[in-house]
């Protein structure tokens, strides 16, 4: 792990602690991805040092994705496919 992907990784915990926080005072998912369930379980990623890869195909799932929805699990192509089915 890079200085900069840790720096990147502590930024989206933040995000992630922010919308926990929120979801906690106003239990209605604001947007895609944002329900307290999805929002913990991508903090226990995180402390497990899995965040951010595809629980599909294990490839590392673009940061620009993460940093609009950090609760994604898969990657844009795994994505495509799930919503093909
Ligand atoms: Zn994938």
């Amino acid at each position: 792990m890079t200085a900069r992907g840790s720096l990147a990784l502590d930024e989206l915990r933040r995000q992630l602690e922010e919308i926990w926080r929120h979801l906690l005072q106003n239990p209605i998912p604001a947007r895609v991805g944002c329900d307290l369930d999805e929002v913990d379980a991508a903090l226990a990623r995180l402390a497990a040092a899995t965040f951010g890869m595809c629980e599909r195909c294990g490839r590392p799932i673009l940061l620009a994705r993460l940093r609009v929805i950090p609760t994604l699990r898969v990657c844009l192509a795994c994505e495509a496919e799930a919503t093909h089915c």
